[in-house]
């Protein structure tokens, strides 16, 4: 797979106790071992009891529809089925990469899911409902399904055997299951809620928001897979801030689990396995103890300096998706916070918070780094990143747009709406005179758009001094994302404009190959080490080198250690990255001198092929440079 290792997680030690302690963690005899392969996007073994999580069954009012509405509400109907369609067709696709045996106990449900919202009697008796007795969709949907369920349970007869009637069983609940699904997909549930997961489980979920991930206790669950998303989604992004061994893009899983399962999580391979038979569970726990010890190795570094061998200092700072990420970042030896995403104040809330909410947020973290930077970038919304309360209070549609990685995101929906620019502007400065703080854009792509945002910036600072706000005398730097081709590429003329580049590789490398961060189906092509990519990341970093300007990288790419060489030798003197990662990148920086990763990377930036970039990555360090 094309990925880059991410950096293990911060839970280690809690989880390791957990696991091993974990009593239930014994295989039950009678089922049997099975394991999938994913996608690893957050390091760590975990071993716990399965929890499914489906969506929250919506809470559904049986309201009636006005007569007048029957094509309306048929058509909601229509929508939902070729949604819900769609899901099981790509769910049905993926099951190719399980063995044999487990597709062949998977596919055949599937399909009887997917003939169940064909031409079937549940169709039928649903659209008859929402006619006949003006019934709306998703109440039809339930109605007609609990009907269905129940005659299939009359059919029940004295004397049949348990089996039969275990199998009676089953046919209700797949109805009851392909029911939820239609009406998952007609109520757009707001929030998911994880208050009945049991302590020390592995969340195994269809598919998990940026949002949904947030809600997650680190605390109290062990691991999570999930069968969408990709390498560096906002999902992914988030449990690995949140340091839970997770597997992303698993089919099949959630299909065959039972209540009761155990399985073993490995967030570094990727490997999932259900009902682990005793060797694989003995392996399992010593890799658990190995993690464990590897960390506590790595945190030694934490205090030394992150300097290379022949002496070049390199700035190491922290990204920040969760404020319960503070007390890692301090610990973890970085320097400041390179990236503070902010649209955690956003999420999971049904109001936009105002500016006094959002200063007090901002106030804490930067209190908390005790004079050290902190970069905040103000919200970006779009792509996968749903945000409920932008919707309630109608600044962004409903509906997604068609592709909503190149709509309204970052800096364009701001400038589209620039109240919610001044208010976070206003939060920001009101809180640059306790600490360093540099303010910075997202999904800028035009100069246009930096000169937009300085004048409300300048604004805004102008109208707080009026009210009497003590603000530094120079308001702080004002810096972009660098995160599309066509950011990168105007380099040289944005440079004029802003007072920092920060490199969004996440985005660059979606952007650059065309390829969705957050889906699983495209996640290999999903690649940082394109050279394409890196062409980019070396153009836009050589263009603020020339102009002197302040140049970072704060995505995936700047945690994974085995790019450190590389990109130091393109010229990169500041990183920022999830705070597990630091140790390690640290450690990699001491052990390199700046002339040979300058020679390291000259060599690499002739290459066209990723494998060849690739192996030299792998190879660094080995005599391979
Ligand atoms: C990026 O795109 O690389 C980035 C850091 O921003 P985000 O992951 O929040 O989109
Ligand atoms: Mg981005």
């Amino acid at each position: 797979m094309n990925r880059i290792d991410p950096p293990p997680p911060p839970q280690h030690k809690r989880l390791a106790r957990a696991n091993l302690a974990a009593p239930e963690s014994r295989p039950q005899p009678e089922r049997p071992e099975r394991g999938f392969t994913g996608i690893p996007v957050s390091p760590g073994i975990a071993i716990g009891p399965v929890f499914g999580a489906h969506e929250p069954d919506p809470v559904i009012t049986r309201h009636k529809i006005q007569a007048a509405d029957i094509a309306a509400e048929g058509a909601r109907l229509d929508a939902a089925i070729v949604q819900s369609h769609k899901q099981l067709v790509k769910l049905r696709a993926r099951l190719a990469v399980l063995p044999e045996e487990s597709q062949s106990e998977i596919a055949p449900l599937i399909d009887a899911y997917i003939r169940m919202i064909g031409p079937s009697r549940l169709i039928r008796g649903v659209r008859q409902r929402i006619e006949e007795t003006l019934l709306s969709a998703e109440s039809a949907v339930i109605s007609e399904a609990d009907e269905i369920a129940a005659a299939i349970m009359g059919q029940a007869e004295p004397g049949m055997s348990t089996e039969d009637r275990a199998g009676l069983r089953r046919r209700g609940d797949e109805i009851r299951e392909i029911a939820r699904r239609l009406v998952r997909n007609l109520t757009r549930a707001p929030f998911r809620s994880f208050a009945g997961l049991p302590e020390g489980a592995i969340l195994v979920s269809e598919s998990l928001r940026p949002a949904d991930a947030a809600l997650l206790d680190p605390s109290r669950l062990a691991g999570v897979v999930t069968e969408e998303g990709g390498a560096d989604g906002h999902t992914a992004v988030m449990l690995r801030a949140l340091g839970l061994p997770s597997v992303l893009g698993v089919a099949g899983l959630a299909q065959v689990m039972k209540p009761g399962d155990i399985a073993v999580v490995d967030g570094i391979a990727g490997t999932v396995i259900l009902n682990p038979a005793p060797p694989a569970l003995a392996a399992a726990r010593r890799a658990v103890t190995a993690f464990a010890r590897e960390r506590q190795r790595y945190s030694r570094l934490r205090r030394l300096p992150a300097v290379t061998r022949d002496g070049h200092p390199v700035e190491i700072q922290a990204n920040l998706e969760l404020p319960m990420e503070l007390p890692l970042i301090v610990q973890s030896g970085a320097i400041g916070i390179g990236l503070l995403r902010t649209e955690f104040m956003f999420m999971n809330r049904e109001t936009i918070p105002d500016e006094d909410t959002q200063a007090e947020s901002y106030r804490t973290i930067v209190d908390a780094m005790h004079g050290d930077p902190v970069t905040i970038r103000v919200l970006d919304w779009g792509g996968e990143k749903e945000i409920e309360a932008l919707t309630l209070a109608g600044v962004v549609p409903e509906l997604a747009d068609t592709n909503p990685a190149l709509g309204l995101r970052g800096i364009r929906l701001l400038l589209r709406r620039p109240e919610l620019l001044e208010t976070q502007f206003a939060a920001i400065l009101r809180v640059s005179g306790i600490g360093p703080v540099r303010v910075l854009l997202p999904m800028v792509t035009t100069v246009g758009e930096v000169r937009a945002a300085r004048e409300i910036y300048e604004r805004v600072g102008r109208r707080l001094r009026r009210k009497g706000e003590r603000l530094p005398e120079k308001l702080p730097p004002l810096g972009i994302m660098i995160e599309t081709p066509g950011a990168a590429l105007s380099a040289d003329a944005l440079a004029l404009e802003a007072d920092f580049f920060s490199i969004g590789t996440n985005d660059l490398t979606a952007y650059t190959l065309a390829v969705d961060r957050s889906e699983s189906d495209v996640a290999d092509l999903y690649d940082p080490m394109h050279p394409a990519v890196l062409r980019l990341v070396q153009f836009a970093t050589e263009a603020a080198l020339r102009m002197r300007m302040p140049v970072s990288i704060c995505g995936e790419l700047a945690a994974a250690p085995k790019m450190t060489p590389l990109l130091l030798g393109l010229g990169v003197r500041s990183l920022s990255m999830n705070a597990s990662a630091v140790p390690k990148v640290k450690q990699v920086i001491r052990s390199v001198d700046i002339a040979g990763c300058t020679r390291f990377a000259r060599r690499v930036m002739e290459q066209g092929d990723p494998e060849r970039i690739r192996a030299m990555v792998e190879g660094f360090g080995q005599g391979a440079e």
